[in-house]
């Protein structure tokens, strides 16, 4: 099906508030907007609707679901994708097909299998990965905890195929502006304490439609927005 200018002309707007925003969230933090990268949540959006959003610019997008991503990707060309959400083992293969990042890898045992499928499948380029913290021990929420990233991050670094680009977070579901910072510092300052003596990459996966500003101030390096570039979902995700 034909992409429809009026979405395309609707998307392009969305995008470019979001990006003053993060520009906006950057400035106030001393920081440069370029060191901030926005991947767009395209959960339960249709391809149909996601064409039209890569012709608006909306490039690189995050699923959290391999099968949904799946079935989307070949109707979808000219996208990246990151996985953002769980990644069971039996769907690893699959997600090194798909995804540049994974962003939610949560054990040394998961990394392992992704990186013997990195080795068959893209031998002589890492797969970008991110490790997923549970900051806040909601148990509610994926992610190792912050006392265990240590040796999670240091198992990972034998994994010749692939690259630990960083962490990842997801915040509080909360309103109160403290609370969501402290999570998004506690994701900053155990980075930097990973770093002294790990092999981790700069980036800090953080923030969402809600909290993405407050992440930036934080020191997110990608914020990932769904709702508010594509609108309220209509199914749950
Ligand atoms: C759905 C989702 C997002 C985007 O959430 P919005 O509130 O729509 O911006 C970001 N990160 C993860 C892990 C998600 O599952």
């Amino acid at each position: 099906m034909a992409t429809q200018q009026p979405d395309v002309d609707a998307l392009r707007a969305s995008r470019e508030r979001i990006l003053e925003r993060i520009a906006a969230a950057a400035a106030r933090a001393g920081r440069r907007t370029e060191d901030v990268m926005l991947v767009a949540v395209s959960k339960t959006v249709a391809a149909e609707r996601l064409r039209a959003a890569v012709a608006a610019g909306i490039t690189l997008l995050g699923e959290n679901r391999v099968q949904e991503a799946a079935s989307k990707a070949p109707d979808v060309p000219g996208a990246r994708w990151h996985l953002v959400g769980p990644l069971q083992s039996n769907k690893a293969r699959r997600a090194v097909e798909l995804f540049d990042v994974v962003q939610t890898v949560d054990s040394v045992d998961l990394g392992q299998r992704l990186d013997r499928i990195a080795a068959e499948l893209r031998p002589g380029r890492r797969l970008d990965v991110l490790v997923q913290v549970n900051v806040d021990l909601d148990p509610h929420k994926a992610g190792v905890s912050t006392s265990d990233a240590a040796a999670v991050v240091e198992g990972l670094g034998g994994c010749a195929n692939l690259a630990v680009r960083g962490l990842m977070t997801v915040g509080r579901l909360t309103t109160e502006e403290r609370e969501q910072r402290a999570t998004f510092a506690g994701l900053r300052t155990l980075a930097d304490e990973l770093r002294a003596t790990l092999a981790l990459g700069p980036e800090l996966s953080m923030g969402m439609s809600d909290d993405f500003e407050i992440a930036i101030e934080e020191g997110a390096t990608i914020v990932r927005v769904g709702r508010a570039i594509f609108g309220e979902r209509q199914a749950p995700a």
